[in-house]
């Protein structure tokens, strides 16, 4: 069929996409991708549609999950083929928006300080979701035309440390990963790029430090990653018997910019990455989408 080209890297409207996750995987197929993970923010919603969709739309749907966790810049950690009926991650996933429910109305404050008519309950009508993150205070922020872009909006409010930003409460790097490793899921280092760690000494410890807590593999290909430090980043989980994985980080309208398997223009990601992730997956002999832990329910 198609391709051999792939996407594991998608957010749909069960977070802070645009599209639904019906919509992501039938984009996915008519984009010409063979395989497709959804990984919205903090939420295993979109999955069930997701999953019913990618059978109707002939593309291989990967269940997925990206979790921010605490780090000084921005770690991501995505998780593939995590069983998003497990009640465990259910329960912790909705602990972690939690969080989020405590931060937006406080940012939403700090915007309404800086002059802007926004309200929480209009944020949370541009989400429609579960989730509402920063990308739907840039939405409001575009439409009322106080920014020209999400981009601006990040730059000049709501990214971390600007007007507007208000931490969240984030779990650790350890509690993320062991958090997708017991639902069973390939725990994946997302964009390391975005990490803004000093030196290659100090990624290659940290790498090896996530590789202890049960991290499998790395995000070498990225929409942003250079051809060098895609280089780099596979060379990084050659050295440590690390997966790597790659992705776009398609968000539909919320950024325009980037297209469902290609990001903005130069991105090419392989079928047969997914392939050894299957195999490792297949070895480790979890219960992944199929089986329920004893202590899932
Ligand atoms: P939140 O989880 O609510 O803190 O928001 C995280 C989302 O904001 C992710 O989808 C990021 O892609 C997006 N984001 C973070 N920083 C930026 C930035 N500087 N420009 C555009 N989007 C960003
Ligand atoms: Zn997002
Ligand atoms: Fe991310
Ligand atoms: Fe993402």
């Amino acid at each position: 069929m198609g391709t051999d080209f792939i996407d594991l890297h998608v957010h749909t409207t069960a977070s802070d996409g645009t599209m639904t996750p019906a919509e992501a995987v039938f984009h996915a197929a008519r984009s010409g991708l063979r395989a497709v993970a959804i990984t919205d923010h903090d939420t295993v919603d979109g999955l069930a549609e997701a999953l019913q969709a990618g059978i109707k739309a002939g593309t291989e749907v990967v269940p997925g999950v990206e979790i921010g966790v605490d780090f000084p810049g921005e770690m991501h950690i995505l998780g593939y083929y995590i069983d998003h009926e497990n009640g465990r991650l259910t329960r912790e996933l909705a602990g972690l928006r939690e969080s989020r429910n405590l931060r937006n109305p406080r940012m939403a404050a700090r915007l309404r300080e800086l002059g802007f008519d926004i309200t929480m309950e209009e944020v949370a009508r541009a989400a429609g979701g579960l989730v509402v993150g920063r990308p739907h205070f840039a939405e409001v922020l575009r439409k009322k035309g106080y920014v020209k872009s999400t981009e601006e909006a990040f730059h000049l409010y709501l990214g971390a440390g600007k007007p507007a930003y208000v931490k969240k409460d984030k779990i650790s790097p350890r509690q993320g990963i062991e958090m997708i490793a017991t639902a069973g899921g390939i725990p994946v280092l997302a964009h390391p790029h975005h990490l803004r760690v000093g030196g290659r000494e100090e990624f290659e410890a940290l790498v090896r430090e996530l590789r202890e807590y049960g991290l499998r593999g790395i995000e070498a290909y990225y929409t942003t990653h250079t051809a060098a430090e895609t280089a780099y980043y596979c060379a990084v989980a050659a050295g440590n018997g690390l997966l790597v994985t790659g992705g776009s980080d398609f968000h539909g309208s919320n950024k325009p910019e980037i297209r469902i398997g290609k990001g903005t223009g130069g991105l090419a990601v392989r079928y047969d990455l997914l392939s050894k992730m299957k195999e490792v997956k297949k070895i480790s002999g979890k219960g992944g989408t199929r089986g329920v832990s004893p202590e899932s329910k």
